[in-house]
């Protein structure tokens, strides 16, 4: 019987209505490098035909473990034949070469005598599934101890970002046993990722080119590649950003590969937290724990009054993005201050430039903070006049209504609002006429925006969101690590992540 040492540390899940399809696709992974896969039988429609199929690929591959699974359907899995007869295909299964299998707490609490039989031939994890949410971890624990097992996997769904933690203790408390535990479902994404470094034996990852078999499951080239599962360490530094929605942040891009270029024992990960969670989520990174995390909508404000040290810029600007701790304190700033300043003085001197910033939401909050404090003349215009005085007022600068801004022209602007922003790449603030010979537009993406195709068209130099972007997050990659951030190389991936982007970006 192989293990634990034998189970690899990614297993990928394959799901399929056919032997063929099955077949194939898991050759596709076995040629991208993959050594670990999960056969889900009860997804065939002949899950006697699993076994048929086992032999045949191990007989081409009979170095890839694989898991076979024949889940019954009144666990959530698609099997629709009695407890006897799964077995019997579990222990053809194992029979026919897979190395481990995968029964489900319920089917082994009525069957104790023939899953020892079954642990004869093979490595039996016995699993624990809620879809509905994270319970009570101990009792759940407390039930599967009592049956003899190799190892057990405890999955949740994850509600909260603190499931996130409450799974993943389960296998820091518990080291007798061999134990795989995460939190399916978006929120959950981060257990996932650091399942193994918190003790657990393996996590599961989707394949190349289908949906995995559990909600938040992504490929094993992320988890490898970007997220570093295998690489990072139990002391690794956790980082990451809060949003809602997360799903197209490119900031784990950016910053995972700056750590691995630097050689920094660090993960950054995407944590799906919403206005009514920022309270939990400060709870679950005392645990974790995490050293620092970027802020982005709908957080930025609200984040102040959790903050034991906020730099002074950001609380005139009223926003943070930047977050870490210090001597046991908690301090913020904010990194799209000087990613506005930055560029701009790289094309124009600042002292005395007007420049025009367009909105008056966080982003414009801290373009005008920031330009103020450089020494520019800062003119503010918008839809909304109240708001738009607001601001002016605020930080000494100068409202403008739209209509006044056909006689003016400025050294620079700065566009901070989402107009063009995909998937409305069409629209932009200014109609025809864009009144300044600098064009900064803080949305990236797409990359090049309607804004800035008329501005070139007009002759203007474009300053591009991207460039922001990246601005933002070398200021934090320098305050969390104390190193100088890679830039070109935070350049790439940020251009990479955008080209694979297929939505909106939360920034
Ligand atoms: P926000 O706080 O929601 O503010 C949005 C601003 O845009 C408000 O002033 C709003 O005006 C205005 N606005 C919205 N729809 C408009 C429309 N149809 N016409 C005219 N004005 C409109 O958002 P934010 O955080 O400031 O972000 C603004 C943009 O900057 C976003 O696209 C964001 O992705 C981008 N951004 C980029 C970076 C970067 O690193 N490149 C960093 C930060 C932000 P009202 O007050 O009248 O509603």
């Amino acid at each position: 019987m192989p293990q634990r040492a034998f189970l690899p540390r990614v297993c990928i899940a394959l799901g399929f209505p056919d032997v063929e399809t099955l077949l194939d696709r898991a050759r596709r992974e076995v040629e991208s490098g993959e050594g670990f896969l999960e056969f889900r039988l009860d997804y065939l429609a002949e899950p006697r035909s699993g076994a048929d199929a086992i032999r045949a690929f191990l007989a081409e591959n009979n170095e890839v473990t694989i898991l076979a699974t024949c889940r019954r359907h009144q666990n959530h899995g698609r099997y629709n034949g009695s407890v006897e007869e799964q077995l019997e295909i579990l222990g053809a299964a194992a029979d026919a070469g897979a190395r481990a299998l995968d029964v489900e707490i319920e089917t082994a609490e009525m069957a104790a005598a023939q899953l020892e039989h079954l642990r004869s031939k093979a490595f039996v994890v016995i699993s624990y599934h809620n879809y509905g949410g994270t319970p009570a971890l101990e009792p759940v624990f407390r039930r599967m101890s009592r049956i003899s097992a190799d190892a057990l996997k405890i999955v949740t769904t994850a509600k909260k970002p603190s499931d996130n933690f409450r799974v993943l203790s389960l296998a820091r408390q518990h080291s007798r046993i061999p134990v795989v535990v995460l939190a399916m479902g978006e929120i959950g994404f981060p257990s996932r990722v650091l399942a193994t470094s918190f003790g657990g034996i393996y996590t599961y990852a989707a394949p190349i080119s289908a949906e995995g078999t559990a909600a938040g499951q992504v490929s094993a080239r992320l988890l490898r590649h970007l997220y570093r599962v295998e690489k990072f360490t139990r002391q690794a530094k956790i980082y990451g950003v809060i949003a809602d929605p997360i799903r197209h942040t490119i900031s784990p891009a950016v910053h995972n590969r700056a750590f691995q270029y630097r050689r920094i024992d660090a993960v950054y990960l995407p944590f799906l937290v919403t206005t009514a969670q920022l309270k939990d989520f400060l709870g679950l990174v005392e645990k974790l724990p995490v050293a620092g995390f970027s802020v982005t909508i709908p957080h930025k404000q609200r984040i102040l009054r959790y903050l034991d040290v906020v730099d002074p810029l950001a609380r005139r600007i009223g926003a943070v993005n930047t977050v870490w701790k210090k001597a046991g304190k908690w301090r913020g700033s904010n990194t799209d201050a000087g990613a506005v300043t930055g560029p701009l003085s790289r094309r124009i001197r600042l002292p005395k430039a007007s420049v025009l910033v367009v909105g008056n939401g966080g982003a414009a909050r801290s373009a005008a903070f920031a330009l103020a404090d450089a020494g520019a003349n800062v003119s503010i215009a918008g839809r909304n006049p109240d708001r738009v005085r607001a601001l002016a007022k605020a930080c000494g600068a100068e409202m403008l209504l739209r209509d006044q801004l056909g006689s003016r022209s400025f050294d620079a602007l700065v566009h901070a609002t989402p107009l063009g922003m995909f998937p409305h790449a069409g629209e932009c603030f200014f109609d025809d006429r864009i009144p300044a010979e600098v064009v900064f537009d803080m949305v990236y993406n797409p990359r090049e925006t309607e804004l800035l195709k008329r501005a070139s068209d007009q002759g203007k130099t474009t300053i591009p969101g991207l460039e922001m972007f990246v601005e933002q997050a070398l200021h934090q990659f320098e305050t969390w690590t104390g190193e100088t951030a890679p830039r070109s190389i935070m350049e790439k991936a940020a251009s990479e992540a955008l080209a694979q982007l297929h939505g909106p970006s939360t920034e």
